[in-house]
Parts: C-alpha cells; structure tokens; sequence
C-alpha cells in the first residue's frame, strides 16, 4: 500500500473529532447530575459510609422533589419490604398507582410488588386478589408463582396442585416433586380425619406424579401398619431404600416396630445389620443397637457400640457404649457409670439435630419443608452432632 499525504492531514481531524465527542459526553453528564437533588448524592454518601437508615431519608427526599424517580420508587420499595418495614413498602407502591399517566408496564410492575408486600405482611386474601388480576397479564409467570406460594401458607393443596401444574406448563420450571408432597398433605388429612382408602388414594397419587417421593412411601406403610398389615407395611418402608437411602434413618423404627408386632423379631435384626453395613449412619445404628440388645442381650450390645465408636467416634455411640455397660456392671463401678451415662446422654441428647441444607436452620424434629426458609425436601434425614 502507498503512502498518501492527505493521510496527514486525516490523524489532526480523528483527534478532533474524538475532543468533540468527549467534551459532548462531559457535557450531558454534567447536565444529568445539575438536575438531580443534591439529597440524591447526599443519600448515596451515606450508602458509601454504611449509613442505610440516613441514605433512606435523603432518597425519600428526592422522592418528593422529583416525582419522575420511577426506578428510585422501585428501589426503595423493595428495600423497605426486605427490611421488614411493610406499611412503609405498601404506602409507596399504592402511591405509584395512584398515579396518573403511569406507563401500563410499570402499572403491572407495581401490582406485581404491591402483591408482594401483602403476602409478608401475612395480608393473603389480598395478596391472593392482587396476583388473580395479574394472571391475564404479562406477568402471569410471577403472579402464578407467588399465588402458590399463598395456596401452601393457606394449606389449600388442591388449589395448590392446581397451581402448580399451570406453573409447570408456563414456565416449564419442574415442581413434580412438590406436587408430590401437596398430595402426601391430603392424604395427611383424610387419615386424620378418619378416612385411610381416601389417603391411600392420594398417595398413590403423589407416586404417579413423583415416582421418588420417599414420603409418599413412608406414609402408605403407616397407613397399613396403622390397619395391622404389617407385612405390607414393611414391604412399602424397605422401597424408600430403592428411593433414598439415606431417608432410611426416618424408616428403621417403624420397620422394626412392625417385626415385633409380627413376632419376627430376629428377622428384623438381620435385614437390619445388612441395611447398617450398605447404610451406617447414626440413626441407623441407634436402631440395630436397641434391637440387638433387646433380641441378643448387653453383651452383643457392647460389642456392637465398641465397633462403631472405633469406626465413627460420637458422643452418642459413646452413650450407647456407657448404657451396655452399666448393664453388666458390678455394684461397685455403677455409680460412677451412671452418672457419665447421664452426663454423656444430656450432652448428645441436646446435640443431636436435623439441619436444612438450603438455610441451614436445625430443629430436633424432622420436616418435609423448612419451616424458615420454605423449602420442600431441604432437611437432611440423618442427624448429626451439632455444637448449637
Ligand atoms: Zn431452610
């Protein structure tokens, strides 16, 4: 390529140009921030230093000075339903609807928080209406999502099924599982209302839609073992094995509580020492050691608690250890064993809890949904040694 000498007089004219358009740039920003309130950089001074009660204030302010503030309304709105303080979220989304010539977008974006609000302030029916409207919307995604998450607080499981088949179509989001355990919460029902073929129903019900619900499982053997078929019962709690083998944890007793009733006892222990060895959690060792100790003796018992605390040192096994002891124990050496017994049992009784692995809240009961965080199938069935 040849050298042309207008090319020297092309590099003075980009620089040019590129002044221009930087001092445009310069320009426009200088005029943006002029038309902005002083509180609007004040307020942000203050989210600078960590100071979100005083940033609030002055954003507030801007509010009122410049109504135009769609999106710091928004802001603020969704920070003061996520600090708790609801009646002041509420005020500011039913200001922006009042408002006229709002744009029918940002109408329907402030139901949708509007509806939001009302659902953490525990206002359902509201929640409920405001997010029926929004479903010929647009925002039909949200609003179903939110609408049954109302249905689950409101324990309405069928509209709850309902709900969430038409989320499942919308937004191809999967939720088989949890309509799974929305039909385990029916047939919870029925049963308690006297009515086990209804519950039966539902559960196998929540087996077509979920053919993993453990729950499902676990609940049909309680209904069997609760009409004296043991047999049948047994045979539904050891599939949960095929399922999840760690939700056997939640299983064992009630398989060995069936055993005894069928005086089969022995062979309870037995497919519980096979389980133990495909399975060795704690609570499936605090099982096999009860039934080993009530079908083979202290002895037996002792051997087995010596094993697994060489295997998996804990405070329980320790207990259980200390318990086949004392019941072997001379006269002389039982004091002092029972009150280590005590202490040791005080300690790990305390300790022992169920934990959510999404939010990690720990309770000593076992749940299918957190109760804090709302998941469904969050907590770990085994429990585990916990220092709070
Ligand atoms: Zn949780």
């Amino acid at each position: 390529m040849e050298f042309e000498i207008w090319w020297l007089l092309a590099f003075p004219l980009f620089f040019v140009l590129g002044w221009l358009a930087a001092r445009v740039d310069i320009k426009q920003v200088v005029t943006e921030s002029r038309a902005l309130p002083n509180s609007y950089f004040r307020g942000l001074n203050f989210l600078l230093n960590e100071q979100p009660d005083k940033a609030i204030e002055a954003f507030l302010e801007v509010v009122k000075l410049e109504p135009e503030t769609i999106d710091l309304h928004f802001a603020l709105g969704a920070l003061f339903r996520r600090r708790g303080e609801l009646e002041r979220a509420i005020r500011m989304h039913e200001n922006l609807l009042e408002r006229e010539g709002l744009a029918e977008e940002q109408r329907l974006r402030a139901q949708g928080e509007l509806g939001q609000d009302y659902l953490k302030a525990g206002l359902l029916d509201r929640a409920e209406e405001v997010f029926h409207k929004l479903l010929q919307t647009p925002q039909h995604g949200v609003a179903r999502t939110y609408l049954l998450e109302i249905y689950v607080q409101e324990k309405d499981w069928q509209k709850a099924i309902n709900a969430a088949r038409e989320l499942q179509n919308d937004t191809s989001k999967p939720l088989n599982a949890d309509i799974a355990h929305f039909y385990c919460e029916r047939a919870l029902l029925d049963a308690a209302r006297g009515h086990p073929d209804a519950a039966a129903a539902h559960l196998q019900q929540a087996l077509a839609s979920n053919r993993q619900s453990v729950r499902a499982n676990l609940m049909a053997g309680d209904l069997d073992a609760a009409a004296g078929q043991h047999e049948a019962a047994i045979a539904y709690w050891r599939l949960v094995e095929t399922q999840s083998a760690a939700h056997m944890a939640l299983v064992v007793e009630r398989v060995l509580g069936s055993y005894r009733q069928l005086g089969r006892m022995e062979e309870g222990v037995q497919w519980l020492r096979a389980l133990y060895a495909r399975q060795p959690s704690q609570d499936v060792f605090s099982a096999l050691y009860l039934a080993v100790s009530e079908t083979e003796g202290a002895l037996a018992a002792t051997q087995l608690a010596r094993e697994e605390l060489r295997r998996n040192p804990s405070l329980r096994t320790l207990d259980r250890l200390l318990e086949a002891q004392l019941i072997n124990a001379e006269p002389g050496e039982r004091e002092l064993l029972q009150v280590e017994k005590s202490l040791v049992a005080a300690h790990s009784q305390r300790m022992m809890r169920y934990q959510c692995d999404s939010c990690g809240f720990k309770a000593k009961q076992f749940f299918w949904r957190c109760p804090a965080c709302g998941r469904w199938d969050s907590f770990d069935p085994e429990r585990q040694e916990s220092e709070s």
